[in-house]
């Protein structure tokens, strides 16, 4: 009930999701799917003490992709990051947490991985921004815009967090 208040809430007002509600768009692309590194992102996030309430792999259409990165349009890698992302299927889900927009994009790294300091996901585990394995919202209002985009409202899990306690004080 509290979800479905807060989901209203979010639509209407686009604070809704805030403090430990907020909510992160995050997307494992097509080259950490093929690289088997969907289950070592979900285990970082996981133990970090997010909360996962969406999860589903993709093949997201070129409609879908454009949307997503509608103000990269003009950029001249803009084919190629289409091209990029429509090769497999990638791996979508969102997290909530306090402050887990900014949290995510650290524990991601920079956009370019040879900018990336070892420990993040980009340091760790990819060398050229073309295939930099994946994607996270970079504000809270980019998050509503892009899990409202991947994510049907009927996809997206409120349950409770019987750790919580351990986490938050
Ligand atoms: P981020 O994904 O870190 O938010 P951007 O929004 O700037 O970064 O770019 C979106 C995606 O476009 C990047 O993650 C990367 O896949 C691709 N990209 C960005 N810059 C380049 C580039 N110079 N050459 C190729 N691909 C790029």
């Amino acid at each position: 009930m509290i979800c479905l208040i807060l989901s209203l809430f979010s639509y209407f007002f686009q604070t809704g999701w805030t403090g430990e509600n907020e909510r992160t768009f995050v997307a494992v692309k097509p080259d950490g799917v093929q690289r088997r590194l969907v289950g070592e992102i979900l285990r970082r996030f996981e133990k970090r003490g997010f909360k996962l309430v969406g999860l589903k792999l993709v093949k997201a259409s070129e409609d879908l992709l454009r949307e997503h990165y509608w103000d990269l349009r003009s950029k001249p890698f803009f084919r190629g990051l289409m091209s990029y992302m429509s090769s497999g299927p990638i791996v979508v889900m969102v997290w909530e947490g306090l402050d887990v927009v900014k949290t995510a994009r650290k524990m991601l790294g920079e956009t370019n991985p040879a900018d990336s300091l070892p420990g993040t996901i980009r340091g760790d585990f990819c060398v050229e921004v073309g295939r930099n394995v994946i994607h996270g919202s970079d504000s809270v209002a980019s998050a509503q815009k892009e899990i409202s985009l991947w994510f049907g409202q009927d996809e997206l899990h409120c349950w409770e967090d019987n750790s919580r306690g351990w986490i938050y004080d």
